[in-house]
């Protein structure tokens, strides 16, 4: 069994109901949430919204590789209404990530793990950091704990009530 640690995110519509649909799929069709970490709401990332986003994340228990997981969380997204997955940051209902795939190294151009933003996001790291503190990021070798507590990011991030 292979395990994946999964960001989910959006900053549309009905934030919470599209992170509970998400995992319903995600269950449905990839695998056993073994854990879930609470949900924190944060404002965008790298563009200007007025809408907030929210986060969350799940450790997976799937029988897929990477690369079948990937597909089938990208037709996640597709079937709740994402519209596009063009470069650059954008209003979105629902997104994967793909954070970590155990200490797996992949580095395609269609799939990169560990995901290559985890370290500059506080809003990742607070997520991860409930489930895995003391897992060892296989690329950059610091903790999970760590990282956060060296992350920089001075965005606001706050648990969603
Ligand atoms: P984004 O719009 O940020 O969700 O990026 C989506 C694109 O990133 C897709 O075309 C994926 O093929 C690619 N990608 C690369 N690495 C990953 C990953 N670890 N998890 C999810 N998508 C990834």
């Amino acid at each position: 069994m292979n395990q994946f640690v999964i960001l989910l995110g959006g900053n549309m519509g009905d934030r919470l109901g599209y992170l509970a649909e998400a995992k319903q799929r995600i269950t449905q069709s990839c695998g056993s949430i073994a854990q879930e970490s609470r949900v924190y709401e944060s404002e965008a990332w790298g563009f200007e919204s007025e809408h907030n986003f929210l986060n969350q994340a799940i450790v997976l228990q799937s029988q897929f590789d990477a690369f079948q997981l990937l597909q089938h969380l990208q037709a996640i997204e597709k079937s709740l209404g994402r519209q596009s997955k063009g470069g650059g940051y954008q209003s979105r209902t629902l997104d994967l990530d793909i954070l970590f795939f155990g200490n797996h190294i992949i580095e395609k151009e269609e799939l990169i793990i560990p995901h290559p933003r985890i370290a500059t996001r506080k809003f990742t790291l607070l997520c991860v950091d409930e489930l895995i503190p003391n897992f060892i990021h296989p690329v950059l070798q610091i903790s999970i704990h760590q990282l956060l507590h060296d992350c920089n990011d001075p965005s606001k991030v706050w648990i969603y009530e």
